[in-house]
């Protein structure tokens, strides 16, 4: 495992590198996609899509060889169309984009990506009957299921989106670059800048049709009936799912996230808004009424079969449920947050993965969804002084190698976040101090190896950017 996170630490290092060529990348794909844009003429959006294309390969070439092994699990999803029934067509992707033909006109739910949608398009156009997009449903108004809109919409389609996506997509765009940096801190292999230009900026969609929480629209085109949900709390607000009920097919987009079924991300470490607990129990007691036989995710394979599709939908209510009411139970029995992080667990036997949503951040969230900031814990947290800011003072008290000897007391007793909050007191006084810094180091490897086994990509890809920070700050480091 070390040697395997030593190659992480190099490939993220290349992928900086990476990343500063993918903006020179996008510079000229933009500069071609707007003379393109600007000149006219019948074959403007063909050429526009042949010039995204090869932008977007060329980047993508890039990021492959940004050789850390979470980057390629995350970014090494090829681009190919699978066709799910004899009418359903899938273009995969890092987010899948997905065509229902009818005689009458086809239907898309969810579009990728901006960087693969003009491949995805061009790899559906060869396999798709003749008609035209009569509707792009969008699930939520995240980057990698809006991403293609751009490139299908014509002057009259129909955008079928929550009623709280422009909300969304506004807060989104708004925050964009601190968002960006956060993402990027842990995606060390995303482009410095967020694209800027044209077809592979974020945002800009403007729905047609709206629907409100736990709402159905429902229309029928070709025979086919199409229901759309408010199914909110998945994730962001702005959640819709879409049911086939002639053919039991439900197309999930990020609902479920991810995996499934998984414990789900309640609230992103990522930063964005909340995501309501006992909301999204409501939509999963949605989509459990359905009776789903297939589930078509808007990230990897479809899911078949009513034991695992309700059965998954099941466990992740009776989890997200579970969670919520220790919670609740929990703060009005005046237990304090951090207790409840250490106490809460899922329900027995539920074993669902904790890869993407981690329990003990959930119960984070919750009591702060319904408590917000004030922990009532301490006077300090009224004011603007953290406690950070006396740990120089109390380094210098202590002593920095009585600290560092603390520390490492501490993580022989198995408490390397102890360890950590006095490295971190050391480190104010004496920023450069190798002891310090490579007891600092050992907590984090430590720490990354208990995260393995739970292996949320989140703690890990964190945690793994604050050893490869720790390496390079030993590079400067002075003293014993
Ligand atoms: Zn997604």
């Amino acid at each position: 495992m070390k040697s395997a996170h030593r190659a992480n630490v190099l490939g993220s290092q290349r992928g900086l590198a990476i990343a500063k060529l993918l903006i020179v990348v996008a510079v000229i794909a933009v500069a071609a996609i707007w003379y393109l844009n600007n000149e006219g003429g019948e074959l403007k959006q063909q050429a526009m899509i042949q010039a995204a294309s090869i932008a977007g390969s060329v980047a993508e070439d890039m990021l492959d060889r940004a050789d850390s092994e979470r980057a390629n699990q995350l970014h090494k999803v090829p681009i190919s169309v699978e066709k799910i029934n004899d009418f359903i067509f899938q273009a995969r992707g890092i987010g899948n984009t997905h065509v229902i033909t009818t005689s009458a006109g086809h239907v898309m739910f969810d579009t990728g990506l901006a960087l693969q949608a003009a491949r995805q398009l061009q790899e559906l156009q060869k396999v798709l009957p003749e008609g035209e997009i009569t509707h792009i449903i969008t699930s939520h108004s995240h980057a990698d299921h809006i991403g293609g809109v751009k490139f299908w919409q014509k002057p009259d389609t129909e955008i079928i989106a929550h009623h709280d996506f422009l909300e969304e997509q506004r807060y989104l765009k708004d925050l964009e670059p601190y968002f960006w940096s956060r993402n990027r801190l842990l995606f060390p292999f995303m482009p410095e800048q967020p694209p800027e230009a044209g077809m592979f900026a974020y945002g800009g969609v403007t729905p047609t049709i709206t629907v409100q929480d736990w709402e159905v629209y429902r229309f029928e085109q070709g025979g086919v009936i199409f229901e759309v949900y408010g199914t909110p709390g998945a994730e962001g607000a702005d959640n819709i799912v879409l049911w086939l009920p002639q053919h039991k097919i439900l197309f999930s987009g990020d609902t479920f996230g991810p995996m499934f079924p998984q414990f789900p991300n309640v609230f992103t470490m990522r930063g964005e808004k909340v995501r309501k607990p006992v909301e999204y129990i409501r939509s999963l007691d949605l989509m459990i009424a359905l009776q789903p036989e297939v589930i078509v995710p808007s990230h990897f394979s479809p899911v078949v079969g009513l034991e695992n599709t309700v059965g998954g939908m099941q466990r992740m209510r009776e989890a997200v449920d579970s969670v919520h009411a220790q919670v609740v139970a929990g703060m009005n029995a005046g237990k304090t947050l951090y207790q409840l992080m250490e106490e809460v667990r899922l329900p027995a036997g539920s074993e669902l993965t904790q890869g993407h949503g981690k329990v003990s951040w959930a119960v984070k969230s919750i009591w702060e969804y319904y408590a917000t900031w004030f922990h009532f814990e301490s006077t300090t947290e009224l004011y603007p002084v953290p406690t950070r800011a006396v740990y120089a003072d109390v380094a210098v008290l202590a002593g920095v190698e009585a600290l560092i000897q603390q520390a490492q007391n501490y993580r022989q007793q198995g408490s390397c976040v102890k360890a950590l909050h006095v490295l971190e007191m050391a480190l104010a006084a004496e920023p450069q101090r190798a002891a310090a810094l490579s007891e600092q180091q050992s907590c984090l490897q430590e720490l990354l190896q208990e995260a393995l086994v739970l292996n949320n990509t989140y703690e890990v890809m964190w945690l793994e950017k604050q050893i490869e920070l720790t390496t390079s700050a030993l590079g400067f480091a002075s003293g014993g």
